[in-house]
């Protein structure tokens, strides 16, 4: 076998314990969904049908594969589960293999594609939840900001030029959210989207948060008109299209930020004529030693 057959069976074997570990955690995340409105403990393990109350057998609990095995009804009564179990799973298992497809672990982005994965979790506990619910976790907020700490330690080199733009991010989105909040008397936002913001800012840094703001804003003024129109209601979460907005700019905020910078001549208004901008995607993440 050659060593380059050798490093590609090696690639794709990581790729799928990140897949198999990805569905594993995503069947926590269900756990974190139903049980933090209801301040239920998380460690607990109790899974039952929602319909019959009968506990849920051990093989049963294999995410994403028993579910198609049971065809989505319960074993006991035959009701049917809800696929949103099974939904959540795959979308946190694909996602965490295409978190990690873009930002290349293997290229001694370990940590930070472990971060990035950690963060986009909890983006899928945040939007269901919040769709759910009308409520943002604030411990789901603050975990997302102690990401930024080991981000900011091990994955930007040395100098700590970038702590700046992370504690400017921290308030760059979260304050204008607040002010929102302040004048509409808490009927345009919640406090919780406040701290969504703050949590994401610390992590993202200013730039990205500001891109964050931008799509959560855009997607969640389309997602409103549409959801009007079908459900007729006007009172709908903001946090499902922020979470979105968030994991846009987690992804491609660099790429967008310096692609508007320049478009709009704003890169030579704030570095002097003539001058590119070119948002630090690769001394951002330097070979860890
Ligand atoms: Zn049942």
């Amino acid at each position: 076998m050659s060593p380059e057959l050798q490093y590609n069976i090696f690639v794709v074997i990581i790729y799928v314990f990140i897949f198999l570990f990805g569905a594993t955690v995503g069947s926590f995340l269900n756990v974190c969904i139903y049980r933090l409105p209801k301040e239920e403990s998380l460690i607990k393990s109790n899974s039952h049908c929602m319909k019959c109350g009968t506990p849920i057998l051990k093989r049963d609990l294999i995410p994403i594969v028993s579910w198609c095995l049971l065809r989505g009804k319960c074993r006991a009564c035959g009701e049917p589960i809800s696929p949103r179990y099974t939904v959540v799973e795959s979308l946190n298992a694909i996602g965490w293999v295409l978190i990690a497809l873009k930002i290349d672990p293997l290229s001694g982005r370990l940590l930070y594609t472990l971060l990035c994965c950690l963060v986009y979790s909890a983006l899928i506990v945040v939007f269901f939840m919040d769709w759910d619910t009308q409520l943002i976790s604030t411990p789901v907020c603050i975990f997302i900001a102690a990401l930024a700490i080991p981000e900011m330690i091990f994955c930007y080199g040395r100098g700590g030029v970038v702590v700046k733009s992370h504690i400017i991010g921290l308030f760059a989105a979260s304050v204008p959210l607040l002010l929102v909040f302040l004048i509409s008397k808490g009927k345009a936002m919640g406090l919780g989207d406040v701290y969504l913001m703050a949590g994401a800012g610390f992590f993202l840094g200013t730039s990205r948060i500001l891109v964050a703001l931008m799509f959560g804003i855009v997607i969640g003024a389309i997602a409103g008109l549409i959801l009007k129109r079908i459900n007729g209601e006007s009172v709908f979460a903001f946090g499902p299209w922020l979470s979105l907005g968030i994991l846009i700019a987690m992804i491609w905020g660099f790429d967008i930020a310096s692609w508007y910078m320049n478009f709009t001549g704003l890169a030579e208004i704030v570095y002097g004529e003539g001058a590119v901008m070119q948002l630090p995607n690769d001394p951002y993440f330097p070979q860890l030693d």
